[in-house]
């Protein structure tokens, strides 16, 4: 704006310069080369002037102009961490997926389960270990009724379900024979330190059929191991108990640290426990209403969180819940 007033003010069509040589003609004749030379000079020098101030004028507001929506494309963009799976929810899926490739369906149930699914039907009677108050989150506990012996189904204790067994149950009620399916989530006791967490998960699997025997249940679980641990891996059964299978085993498998000679991870015994495992005890079958004279089949169970330990050599179990980033990013 300046400039157009300082244009129209020198050399505009009434500008002082124009004026001068509008005036050229009055001029004595033979001065007026020397004064048209003169004026001429004036004007073509403020002319240049103007334009010069013009140009660099619009050359800063261009550049201004410019460092507003300038886009550098060669920069890097900026980097937005992905989030990542849980290692528990990692191995549970690989877990989940072995099983199913064998032909395993997969099977839910709650978490807030009755005492009766959670003891009572899987032959856990009432002055049970496993039933203390010390293991066992109730929610609400047996009346003094149920504790008499008045204990259904629809009348029984509330409980954080203890281990995922009861989804056997559940599923035998509902749906007969050939059942083959494993049952994966969450479980809860009272119980905190190096391996154990309040909550936990556990993978319980179950077979059932006409002519289902031991020799099928050592082939699914001997398979499952060898994928998880490599095919070498040494395996053994050992006898043990559980309230609804007979006979019960626990599964072994040989020490992945030392290879059987012993060492701290397997407290040198060369062996690390693994599963527990058995034939579904005949009472289990009667109270889901499955004849135990026809039907015969196998069940296991096993804690997630410890062979995610095994597997990322993760000495304590709490890790896993504490929400440390810099833990949980390294899987
Ligand atoms: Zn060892």
């Amino acid at each position: 704006m300046e400039l157009q007033s300082l244009r129209s003010k020198y050399i505009g069509k009434k500008g002082v310069v124009t004026q001068r040589l509008k005036e050229l003609g009055s001029a004595p004749k033979e001065q007026r080369a020397a004064l048209g030379k003169v004026v001429n000079e004036v004007r073509d020098f403020i002319e240049s002037r103007l334009r010069e101030k013009e140009a660099l004028l619009s050359a800063q507001a261009s550049v201004s102009i410019g460092s507003k929506h300038f886009v550098d494309l060669s920069l890097p963009g900026a980097y937005i961490k992905p989030g990542g799976r849980h290692p528990i929810k990692i191995i549970l899926n690989e877990i989940i997926d072995i099983f199913v490739s064998m032909g395993f369906a997969v099977e839910e149930g709650p978490e807030v389960e009755t005492d009766y699914y959670n003891f009572e039907a899987l032959n856990i009677p009432l002055n049970h270990p496993a039933r203390d108050m010390q293991d066992t989150f109730y929610v609400r506990p047996l009346s003094e009724k149920n504790i008499q012996g008045e204990h259904s189904k629809t009348d029984s204790g509330i409980v954080l379900r203890t281990h995922t067994s009861p989804v056997q149950i559940r599923v035998m009620e509902n749906k007969k024979p050939p059942l083959m399916f494993i049952a994966p989530g969450k479980v809860y006791r009272c119980d905190s330190d190096m391996s154990h967490t309040p909550m936990f998960h556990q993978v319980e699997g179950l077979m059932v059929d006409e002519g289902i025997t031991f020799a099928n249940l050592k082939a699914v679980l001997e398979a499952f191991l060898h994928i998880v641990f490599g095919p070498t891996v040494p395996v053994r059964f050992r006898p043990s108990f559980f309230p609804f299978t007979e006979p019960s085993a626990e599964i072994d498998m040989g020490c992945y640290a030392c290879a059987g000679s012993g060492c701290r991870v397997c407290k040198n015994s060369g062996w690390i426990e693994i599963l527990g495992a058995g034939m579904v005890d005949p009472r289990v079958f009667k109270m889901t209403g499955i004849d135990p004279e026809v039907y015969t089949g196998f069940a296991f169970g096993m804690g997630i969180e410890r062979i995610a330990r095994l597997r990322y050599g993760i000495d304590d179990i709490r890790l896993f819940y504490e929400g440390d980033l810099r833990f949980l990013r390294q899987f």
